[in-house]
């Protein structure tokens, strides 16, 4: 069976001085871990975090970028940038969405701009508390994944770890139950084989923690997750490394 895929989300969390004496401490703890280990930290942390890093189990992600190649965008972080020191990107956060009004034709642009430089995309995606009291959940995430991945080939698609997100659920300590992420993964993976006639990784985030993970991630079509409060503490993220 395939290593779970865990992705913590440090948002906007941590200076050089507090990354540092997260990693000195977090390394040993998961230097045996059975699951794929990912830190999504502020691109300032990169050059720094991916030094102490060298020879260790543990890859980086950014937690955005911008999707032209270079130019006159100040401020903006592209493809390229990001490259010199981490291998994933993630794209389509609802913060991103909410905040940054980013929509699924700015973030597909984003996925094909990652993927031109070979960087991993995972990619967010996820209803709102609104849309899942209207029952349109599965409606609304069919149309995240199919703007979102437009144009994208299936050779491509290995590339691109999914991760159902429910906004009701992010950074609220109010989890989806296994079964409610169960459900969502499962479609989504059936709708990738219609699209793409394959599927690929989809992990789940929201209020993970490590008094929940094994339960969700003992699911089938669970392959990991992406946790955000609980990725800030070096126990607590390696207690849901070590979960299942
Ligand atoms: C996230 O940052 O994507 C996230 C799911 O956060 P939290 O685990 O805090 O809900």
């Amino acid at each position: 069976m395939r290593k779970k895929f865990i992705c913590g989300n440090w948002k906007m969390y941590k200076n050089q001085n507090d990354a540092i004496k997260f990693i000195k401490k977090f390394k040993p703890l998961v230097k045996k871990a059975r699951a794929e280990i990912v830190i999504a930290a502020p691109f300032t942390l990169l050059p720094v975090l991916e030094k102490q890093l060298i020879k260790s189990n543990i890859k980086l992600a950014a937690q955005n970028l911008f999707y032209e190649k270079e130019g006159a965008f100040t401020g903006e972080i592209s493809a390229r940038m990001i490259k010199d020191f981490a291998d994933y990107v993630i794209v389509g956060h609802s913060e991103r969405r909410k905040y940054f009004h980013e929509d699924n034709e700015l973030i597909n642009k984003k996925i094909k701009a990652a993927l031109d430089e070979k960087l991993k995309v995972i990619f967010c995606l996820g209803e709102s508390f609104d849309e899942r009291n209207l029952a349109v959940t599965f409606d609304v995430v069919h149309k995240q994944l199919a703007e979102g991945l437009d144009g994208i080939s299936s050779e491509n698609l290995k590339n691109i770890i999914i991760a159902y997100e429910p906004v009701w659920a992010i950074g609220t300590g109010r989890n989806a139950t296994p079964a409610q992420a169960e459900e969502v993964h499962f479609f989504l993976k059936q709708e990738l084989k219609k699209i793409f006639g394959t599927d690929t990784r989809i992990i789940y985030g929201g209020s993970v923690t490590s008094e929940n993970a094994a339960s969700i991630l003992k699911m089938p079509n669970v392959d990991g997750c992406l946790p955000g409060g609980s990725s800030l503490d070096t126990v607590k993220l390696a207690k849901i490394i070590k979960s299942f």
